[in-house]
């Protein structure tokens, strides 16, 4: 893939000496700003989105470090399903990328337009006449998907296409075929967005970094921390960074990012999260 802009090889940091790092970084400031992507950061990455669950231990030290910092999960994932996901913990939550923003006590707001809906419906019968024709290829997770291992992923207010079940023999020119329908469905105001194993249109203006930068106006007096694996992410890394925070890119193979440092997974992440609080409580 081609290297984020201002990428460099981000340092490989443990958890505990990152957690005083950021710690200390809160010094003299007012407040501190932790914001998480879920999948892959947060959560192993799953075979299917569905199957996805917190790493273990996540929501506890979520839940500890929300008493000592403001916390906010960025995810691409819908905002119904990020609130079952975080039922119960005093969290923000920005779905879609950064179109939506729920606050911890439920207030939700827009943070980008959406997509046309003559579009996306236009959208939604092209996918399903597209990958109607991939049936005769098995889904490998032993559920027997009927559509060859893609899954169509309709958020409402913007569409992913997964393929990490769909052999790579089978991938083209299907995955080409897809690529096109998105980008025609785009229209003006959508962009499409290529992760992991993943295709997707949206919002243009739902872009995590947009979203970091408008969490932290909020907070004007906060450090800035984000964490996260996808090169989704890497505008919001670069935003922690060029905010005078720090950026946190989950990986264990040390590519390029706009992050400054790096630690290796999820469970990786839990434990940064438990030391930071642990920290953030001696003061
Ligand atoms: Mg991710």
């Amino acid at each position: 893939m081609t290297a984020p802009e201002g990428a460099r090889t981000p340092a490989p940091v443990a958890p505990d000496v990152l957690a005083a790092r950021l710690a200390a970084g809160r010094t003299g400031r007012g407040a501190l700003l932790v914001a998480l992507d879920h999948d892959g950061t947060l959560s192993p990455i799953a075979p299917r989105p569905d199957l996805a669950t917190l790493a273990p231990g996540a929501a506890e030290a979520l839940a500890a470090l929300a008493g000592h910092a403001d916390v906010a999960i960025v995810s691409g994932r819908g905002l119904a399903d990020l609130e079952r996901r975080f039922a119960g913990l005093p969290l923000t939550l920005v779905s879609e990328h950064g179109l939506r923003r729920r606050d911890p006590d439920g207030t939700t707001a827009a943070l980008a337009p959406a997509l046309d809906p003559a579009l996306l419906d236009g959208l939604r019968a092209r996918l399903a006449a597209l990958l109607a024709d991939q049936r005769s290829t098995e889904g490998t997770d032993g559920t027997a998907d009927a559509s060859g291992g893609w899954l169509v992923e309709d958020k409402g207010v913007a569409v992913a296409v997964h393929h990490r079940l769909v052999p790579d023999e089978a991938l083209e020119p299907t995955l080409g075929a897809v690529r096109t329908a998105l980008e025609d469905a785009a229209g003006t105001t959508g962009r499409v967005q290529e992760g992991k194993a993943v295709l997707e249109l949206r919002p243009a203006g739902a872009e995590k970094g947009a979203a970091l930068r408008t969490l932290a106006a909020a907070r004007p007096d906060a450090f800035v921390v984000m964490v996260g694996d996808d090169r989704t992410d890497e505008p919001a890394l670069a935003a922690a960074e060029a905010l005078g925070g720090v950026g946190v890119l989950v990986d264990a193979t040390g590519r390029p990012s706009a992050a400054s440092v790096r630690v290796d997974d999820p469970a990786a992440v839990v434990a940064l999260l438990v030391a930071l609080a642990a920290a953030l409580s001696r003061g």
